[in-house]
């Protein structure tokens, strides 16, 4: 795939699509274990930075993701808004000049991100968050074989569904302890739909 302004602006109006079609579904995976805004945080959040970028003329995608970190860091109350903001934020840091983007530019990107969210969050893998996504999806970007879009989505879903099986050790759900087991994270959700998006824009690329 090579990704340029256009790709970049796709992938957050199919990431909005995904976030508004699934808001029911995320807020009921924060109700279990969370506060129950996750759904709201994710549509709303989204809605704005497709509003921004879909009325905004942009040369690359790093610039399209600068300023839909803005968005989602200023308009997503709770832990998932800054973290998503610095998650967008690294990879336009990462993607700055580089256009098009090509896959190996794609790899850093999402790693940087992967980063920047574990520093932010001071989370590592296996404690039931985002970056339970993350981090295999980045692994996989990296690894360079085979990348294709339906591995990726692959990827991302297997981890959102395996996050099902851990204690929370991090974020709100941390407080149920051994009672958060069960349920399937909501930020790692919505990272799998995030990522379902970016699998959608590659396919159409191909
Ligand atoms: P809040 O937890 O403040 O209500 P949200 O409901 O929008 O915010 O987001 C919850 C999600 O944020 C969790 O499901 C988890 O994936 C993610 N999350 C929470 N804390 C952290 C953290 N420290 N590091 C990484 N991700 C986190
Ligand atoms: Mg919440």
């Amino acid at each position: 795939m090579e990704m340029k302004a256009e790709q970049a602006v796709a992938w957050v109006e199919k990431a909005n699509a995904l976030m508004q079609s699934h808001k029911e579904y995320l807020t009921e995976l924060d109700q279990a274990i969370g506060d129950g805004d996750h759904g709201l945080n994710m549509s709303r959040g989204f809605q704005e930075a497709e509003l921004k970028v879909s009325a905004t003329d942009y040369d690359t995608a790093a610039d399209v993701f600068k300023d839909v970190a803005t968005v989602l860091m200023s308009k997503i109350g709770g832990a998932s808004g800054p973290l998503y903001g610095t998650a967008f934020l690294k990879m336009s840091m990462t993607l700055k000049g580089k256009d098009p983007v090509t896959e190996a530019n794609l790899a850093e990107a999402v790693e940087a991100a992967l980063n920047g969210m574990k520093q932010r969050g001071k989370a590592e893998q296996g404690e039931k968050t985002m970056i339970d996504v993350w981090h295999p999806v980045a692994d996989f970007l990296r690894n360079g074989q085979n990348v294709q879009p339906g591995k990726l989505e692959e990827t991302a879903e297997e981890a959102m569904n395996q996050t099902k099986d851990i204690m929370a050790t991090k974020g709100r759900a941390a407080y149920l302890q051994e009672r958060s087991k069960g349920h399937i994270d909501p930020g790692s959700t919505s990272s799998f739909y995030l990522f379902q998006a970016l699998a959608d824009v590659w396919k159409k690329g191909e």
